[in-house]
């Protein structure tokens, strides 16, 4: 049997770019810029400051921001066996499993979109993600047996996840073989926090980017409205697609052109579709989400990917949401655009 290879992780790549258009007849001065960055969730994150207040001190900054992605990621890393998510997933009794506020905050939006999205974006998904391998257990990439996949689909469903809203927020598993992945969601929510922390500093101009799960407020260096480029979604390629300017908002991409494998000529992608536990085949490249929220538009950006082109623009369309949908045709890329999203397209 033929089988190729063509698996790219997210590692270090990110969907979309941040780019600063000047224009020629701009003479405003130039703003200070101040970078900051580190790794984190298997990916890198970056934050852009125009004008940071001199009393905040750039390096302890950073250093605030990456102790605050390390405690979400503590809680929510499934790549780690001590992770508040580890513990809930090995855990198998049917009490109720106290969790932290974070991880509860993410778990109730998860919820929420998942009853909303009539379970395309499923956070117990994550047997099926391990299996087809793109969990954090490395096997060869292969297509998994109908029985195998059955087996695992029979676990999965996040109505089997109950909320309990005591004074001390927990979580019970009506199935104990419930296993749940919040990749998805986590980066947005961690961008969310980023934001947060900033804007507690009075930092008023900022870009925040985790993985390609971005939020914006207030001006670049240059003085204009931050621009985000959505990629043209091409494995190895990094090209702007399209120019999207969210204003005071955020912006999360889900894409099959990062994370996927192939095998006999057919991609396999990250993203699978809860009904029947196999990546998507649908014709849809990649579908980016503008909300106030990341953690909410990166929730939508799944499940839409899910969705797939013709039901994701109705579900779009009637939740009034704005969203780019770029669609792969014979004669290359198709975008299409939602009313909300009109207004953010340059
Ligand atoms: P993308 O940028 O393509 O959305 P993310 O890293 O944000 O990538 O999310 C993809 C990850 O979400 C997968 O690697 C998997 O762990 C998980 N996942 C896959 N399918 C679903 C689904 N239907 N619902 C929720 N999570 C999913
Ligand atoms: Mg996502």
């Amino acid at each position: 049997m033929f089988l190729q290879t063509n698996r790219i992780r997210s590692v270090t790549l990110f969907a979309l770019v941040a780019l600063s258009i000047l224009s020629a007849c701009d003479n405003k001065p130039q703003q200070r810029l101040v970078l900051l960055g580190g790794d984190t969730m298997g990916t890198s994150w970056s934050v852009k400051i125009t004008d940071l207040p001199a009393s905040i001190e750039r390096s302890a900054l950073n250093t605030e921001l990456q102790a605050e992605l390390e405690i979400i990621n503590a809680g929510m890393s499934t790549y780690r066996d001590d992770s508040e998510i580890s513990r809930l997933n090995q855990y198998n009794g049917a009490d109720a499993f106290p969790v932290s506020e974070d991880f509860y905050t993410v778990l109730k939006e998860a919820l929420r979109v998942a009853e909303l999205s009539n379970g395309a974006f499923d956070i117990t998904v994550g047997p099926l993600v391990n299996l087809w391998g793109f969990g954090p257990v490395k096997i060869p990439d292969h297509v998994p047996s109908d029985k195998d996949i059955e087996e695992k689909l029979s676990h999965t469903g996040f109505n089997k996840i109950l909320l309990l809203e005591n004074e001390q927020h927990a979580v019970k598993k009506t199935d104990p073989d419930i296993y749940i992945d919040l990749s998805a969601i986590a980066k947005g929510y961690a961008v969310d926090r980023l934001a947060e922390i900033l804007e507690h500093n009075s930092i008023e101009n900022y870009m925040v980017e985790i993985g390609g799960e971005i939020r914006l407020r207030g001006i670049n260096d240059r003085g204009q409205a931050w621009v985000i480029a959505v990629e043209k979604p091409v494995a190895g390629e990094r090209s702007a697609l399209m120019l999207v300017q969210p204003k005071q908002a955020a912006i999360a991409t889900s894409g099959d052109y990062r994370n996927y494998f192939e095998e006999n000529g057919i991609r396999y992608s990250h993203t699978i579709d809860p009904t029947t536990g196999r990546p998507i085949t649908h014709h849809l490249a990649s579908v980016s989400v503008v909300s106030e929220s990341c953690m909410t538009a990166d929730a939508l950006a799944t499940a839409l990917m899910v969705m797939g082109p013709e039901h994701g623009l109705s579900f779009a369309k009637q939740q009034n949401l704005a969203v780019l949908f770029v669609v792969k045709t014979e004669n290359g890329f198709e975008t299409i655009a939602t009313d909300p999203m009109k207004f953010y397209l340059e």
